[in-house]
């Protein structure tokens, strides 16, 4: 199956078996969806979910959390994976979203960057289902999925390659979705460790290039 193929059929699989999708995290501003966003790293969003409504209730905004200590963060996100490291980045970027940006979430993926602990997969996240853009975050997830569909050659072995990819072959219309349909696809069937090749529908056709893409 020609490269060509292979994207259109699995983008038609896609188009009509999730047409709506959006990320799994909740929150209910951007700057909650940024905070969601920077804890889900290294971790499932179910446990985010878990974590993020008492958080939110304490520190609804960038202004709320500025005032907090790294110790008051870690208290009520140290269930999380990394929460030393992700208590610190968050009390400081609410601190420089409050100082840089007025406590408002900036759109442009230069602003996005230079707070803490946000990199460019956050901000492509973060400007994809808050502002829409047609970003492509690429995350271990979406950097597996397309090594082992053959959607990206062996030489994108970078998340930036795979990103400047992918984002060259999936038509606009189907970007903003993209990265959920590959993500999703990721976490419950073409798991890590033990893709389940048996229940998955591109079986049939997916060189399955398993080697290398255990991330
Ligand atoms: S057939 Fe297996 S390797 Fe290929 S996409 Fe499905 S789960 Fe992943």
């Amino acid at each position: 199956m020609l490269r060509k193929e292979r994207y259109d059929f699995i983008l038609n699989h896609f188009r009509s078996a999730l047409p709506n999708v959006t990320t799994e995290l909740q929150f209910g501003s951007a700057f909650q969806l940024l905070v969601a966003t920077l804890l889900s790293a290294q971790c499932t969003d179910k446990r985010i979910n878990m974590v993020t409504p008492a958080l939110f209730a304490r520190y609804p905004d960038a202004q709320h959390m500025a005032q907090a200590s790294e110790e008051d963060i870690y208290e009520l996100i140290s269930s999380v994976s990394y929460p030393n490291a992700k208590a610190k980045h968050l009390a400081e970027m609410s601190r420089q979203l409050v100082e840089m940006f007025g406590g408002e979430v900036p759109e442009a993926a230069d602003d996005l960057e230079k707070l803490a602990g946000v990199g460019r997969k956050t901000a492509n996240v973060i400007r994809a289902v808050w502002f829409g853009h047609a970003t492509m975050a690429v995350d271990t997830h979406v950097y597996r999925v397309s090594h082992r569909m053959g959607l990206v050659p062996k030489t994108a072995d970078t998340p930036r390659k795979v990103e400047d990819y992918l984002m060259k072959h999936i038509p606009a219309e189907d970007i903003p979705n993209a990265h959920h349909w590959i993500l999703l696809h990721g976490r419950y069937i073409c798991k890590s460790t033990k893709p389940l090749c048996d229940k998955c529908f591109f079986n049939e056709y997916c060189p399955k290039l398993l080697k290398d893409s255990k991330l």
